[in-house]
């Protein structure tokens, strides 16, 4: 960006103690419309200080908020839930201009979160402890799950309302306090989210915002104030983040990338399926962690594809605030660059380009965005780089199995395990689908089974470290330490006399 240009466009700020600074960096990217390249704003590469100052801030909150009443800090998240519900529309409308996907898709983005925070709103019942009378003479034992101190989140481009909301309302719930690093991609819905949990009554340094890559993330994972870190984005980073944060001691959650596979059975209902195909494929261009990016047609649904080509070809590619709108761009030129690479690598290595979505036509200034229109592959084998990388694009693998175990051996074998689904009119089919596959998040006709936050996200294998997933019931356990009290209360002066042997009496 010139110089001049620079000046016209609006600095994201830090959030330290409750007060939204500028960062004193001289490193800033640009946040950028990606349907058309507008700069929209400039994002901070946030200094060592300002990240030590964000702990901190956190770590003097934590004193206070830990003792806060349960159902005063449950109350905050009631006025959030209310506050998030009547900003839908402006929420969505940022989210749409910095991501990319539609302002309907934008909507149920927010939505998904929103749910986290009513959940937020209602956990005290969740975080009561276990009690027993009696476990000797007049001994009694109980818990209590106490928060952590101070937790970090990172987080991923492709949900930028949401997976915020995955976090930090249930760590604040639970009384710890926060340290949050969104994407730096997209982080203008985050911080407009922020902005409406501080309105809502979260304290002065309870939640706290910096801003940054690979070097803020590091000295998160490295302070030792910080005593939790969530994670949500790809293999690579996720694995190197739950390996620092745990070496300095941390717990660690780290969900993360995705190659998800749906098998199609020849008596599934076939219009129910492909619609649902097409929408999972394509929907949010492609980059969701749940997408669909692997079709394996069973037998003879083997022929369905001419029939899934016809749906895609009448998806509408555009900018996602435009009417009718049905896939919106890809987050970056480089995101582009690396969905057309691999569709031509996936044309070398021999499959079948069924459908192209490479330079879709397009007018006016969006012929600048980063545009890729629904593809589709058939012939695709294990070994092809299309395959064995997660493309995060709208490209839709079709490969085929003579039988639901060779499909369910091939889905088993392969390193991700985020989520799947089986199309089937079959119980006993669906049954044994549900039983033998090793994914965490598994879709009966419902081809992206993200589960509500009664529930918690989990994954398998390459998809997941840490035992215990994002909102509901484990992150409870994930947000709290479990402290086990075992009591005697003497009603009487006699004595019992030294007891020197382990044995309670
Ligand atoms: P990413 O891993 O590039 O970035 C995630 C976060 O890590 C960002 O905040 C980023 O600033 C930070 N980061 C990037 N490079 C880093 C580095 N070298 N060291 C330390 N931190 C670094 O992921 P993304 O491209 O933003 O998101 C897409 C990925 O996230 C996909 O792989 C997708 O499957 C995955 N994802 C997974 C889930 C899930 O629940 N399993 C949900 C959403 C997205």
């Amino acid at each position: 960006m010139t110089a001049s240009l620079a000046h016209a466009v609006p600095t994201i700020p830090l959030l330290i103690n409750g007060e939204f600074v500028e960062s004193r960096t001289t490193h800033w990217r640009d946040v950028v419309n990606p349907a058309t390249q507008q700069v929209l704003a400039r994002v901070p590469m946030a200094t060592p200080d300002e990240v030590a100052a964000a702990i901190a801030s956190a770590q003097a909150a934590f004193k206070t908020w830990k003792k806060t009443p349960i159902g005063a800090r449950a109350r905050v998240f009631l006025k959030y839930q209310q506050l998030i519900r009547e900003n839908m529309k402006s929420l969505a409308a940022t989210l749409t201009a910095e991501q990319g996907k539609t302002l309907a898709d934008a909507e149920g983005d927010v939505f998904r979160g929103l749910e986290v925070v009513e959940h937020a709103a209602n956990i005290g019942s969740l975080q009561m402890g276990e009690r027993a009378h009696n476990v000797a003479g007049g001994v009694d034992t109980y818990t209590l799950l106490q928060p952590l101190g101070v937790c970090a989140g990172i987080t991923p481009f492709n949900f930028p309302a949401m997976i915020p909301l995955w976090m930090f309302p249930m760590a604040i719930a639970t009384g710890n306090t926060f340290v949050l690093k969104p994407s730096e991609q997209d982080p203008m819905v985050t911080m407009e989210l922020v902005r409406l949990a501080l309105q809502a009554g979260i304290p002065a340094g309870v939640l706290n915002v910096v801003h940054g890559g690979e070097d803020v993330v590091n000295a998160l994972c490295d302070h030792p104030d910080i005593k939790a870190v969530s994670f949500v984005g790809s293999t690579k980073v996720g694995t190197h983040v739950y390996h620092r944060a745990s070496a300095s001691g941390k717990r660690v959650q780290c969900m993360m990338g995705a190659k998800n596979h749906a098998i199609v059975l020849p008596d599934a209902h076939k219009e129910q399926t492909l619609n649902a195909l097409a929408g999972a494929s394509f929907g949010a261009a492609g980059q969701r962690c749940m997408a669909v990016s692997v079709a394996i047609l069973v037998g003879e649904a083997r022929g369905w594809v001419p029939e899934l080509v016809a749906k895609a070809r009448t998806l509408k590619v555009g900018a996602g605030d435009a009417a009718g709108t049905d896939v919106g761009p890809v987050i970056s030129c480089a995101a582009r660059e690396r969905v057309e690479g691999l569709i031509e690598r996936g044309i070398a290595e021999g499959a079948r380009l069924e459908l192209d979505g490479r330079k879709p036509a397009l007018d006016g200034v969006l012929r600048e965005g980063n545009f890729v229109g629904p593809t589709i592959f058939s012939g695709v084998k294990p070994g092809m780089s299309i395959y064995e990388q997660e493309i995060f694009g709208p490209v839709l693998c079709i490969a085929e199995a003579e039988t639901m175990d060779e499909a369910i051996a091939m889905i088993n074998a392969n390193p991700n395990g985020n989520g799947t689904a089986i199309f089937t009119q079959s119980g006993a089919a669906a049954r044994k689908f549900e039983e033998e596959i090793d994914v965490g998040q598994v879709g009966i006709n419902v081809p992206i089974p993200v589960p509500v936050p009664l529930f918690s996200f989990t994954g398998s294998r390459a998809s997941k470290l840490g035992d215990l997933g994002p909102y509901g019931k484990q992150v409870i356990m994930f947000y709290t330490q479990t402290k086990t009290i075992t009591a005697r209360w003497f009603d009487d002066d006699v004595s019992t006399g030294v007891n020197t042997t382990i044995s309670l009496k």
